[in-house]
């Protein structure tokens, strides 16, 4: 396991760790398995220790991660909740985990960054802020249930750790890898794997209970996206999917239920970028822009400069304030402007 914290750095988290009862663990906007895993093992990990740990996440999460051991206890922000607000007044350490600066926590940030409680990151993004009072940030790492496996190690938290923490550290690296199929070629990860299994957990089930889950509106609307709505572009190594509001209540998706579809477009021979641009659920004027590519090719870089987004070379997102035509014309001229990269 990689030593991640320096003597002085484990010094400092156990100070801030000890001087703390009531932690609040927040996560970012539209959480995914790896932020609500690491939420939750972290959890069950100082929970373990006596503290009094709550989860709070800015919005709701996928149903296929509700089994997740301690995740009936997660807290979903609402303005209007005055006992939550009182929750995270009275906190007294903040874990901050899977993103990197506080705009990610949407609705939650003015709460949290309005508490004076030390604030410690642990995250897996480029380019953390410099507004938290410790960060632990390991942008090589696969997923931040990764970053608290190593910290767990070192931190010598494994010794008490159970089962169902081990349970949430694995979906964290499965949901973030697609199962171990892309980034995920460091040694590391599997030193974290052989780690969690000797905890007893069933990984073929972990893998069934968050991917195998599926509503036949959702396999049903996957058959027409992938039929009707994928526009392949074979001389430029991408594909444009596109999906609307009136297409999700059509097919009666649930919350979710596009999960991993932009990657489909991938396995396309020769298909280097996938593009899936969804209309927002909440906010009429949006769309929502996911980027997966494979190799080298930079979606951080292209949602950056088209996407008002960022995020990892192979997984990014952004979103456009325009309608559906309008963000098909923004994703053409995205892919024209890389097609040298796509070429390659
Ligand atoms: P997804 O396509 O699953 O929504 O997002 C993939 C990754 O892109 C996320 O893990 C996150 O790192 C990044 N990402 C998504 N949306 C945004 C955004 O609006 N801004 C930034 N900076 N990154 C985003
Ligand atoms: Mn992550």
């Amino acid at each position: 396991m990689i030593e991640i914290l320096k003597k002085e750095d484990i010094i400092r988290l156990n100070q801030l760790l000890d001087a703390a009862e009531r932690i609040v663990a927040c996560v970012h906007v539209s959480p995914d398995g790896d932020a609500i895993g690491s939420a939750l093992a972290m959890q069950g990990i100082l929970r373990r220790k006596g503290k009094q740990v709550s989860v709070v996440v800015p919005n709701r999460f996928p149903d296929n991660l509700l089994w997740l051991p301690g995740a009936e206890d997660i807290r979903v922000y609402s303005a209007n909740d005055e006992t939550l607000k009182d929750l995270l007044r009275q906190a007294q350490l903040f874990l901050i985990l899977d993103l990197n600066e506080p705009g990610r926590m949407r609705e939650l940030e003015e709460a949290v960054m309005a508490s004076s409680a030390p604030k410690v990151m642990v995250d897996h993004h480029l380019n953390p802020s410099q507004v938290w009072d410790m960060a632990v940030s390991r942008p090589e790492m696969c997923a931040t249930g990764e970053v608290i496996c190593h910290l767990a190690a070192q931190m010598g938290w494994t010794a008490d750790m159970q089962q169902d923490e081990a349970v949430c550290l694995y979906a964290s690296m499965m949901c973030d890898t697609g199962a171990f199929t892309y980034n995920s070629n460091r040694a590391e990860v599997y030193d974290c794997i052989g780690m969690l299994l000797r905890y007893g957990i069933d990984k073929d089930r972990i893998y069934r209970n968050v991917f195998w889950t599926a509503t036949v509106g959702r396999m049903k609307l996957m058959g027409y996206m992938l039929y009707v709505k994928t526009e392949v572009l074979p001389h430029s190594h991408a594909a444009i999917m596109t999906l609307t509001n009136s297409e999700r209540r059509r097919f009666n998706t649930k919350n979710g239920d596009t999960e991993g579809f932009v990657n489909l477009p991938l396995q396309i021979q020769g298909i280097k970028l996938s593009v899936f641009l969804a209309e927002d659920t909440e906010q009429p004027g949006i769309v929502k822009v996911s980027l997966r590519s494979v190799d080298d090719f930079p979606c951080n870089e292209m949602s950056a400069a088209f996407f008002n987004g960022g995020g990892h070379k192979n997984a990014s997102g952004g979103r456009l304030y325009c309608t559906m035509d309008e963000a098909v014309q923004v994703a053409r001229k995205a892919i024209q402007a890389h097609l040298h990269l796509l070429k390659e």
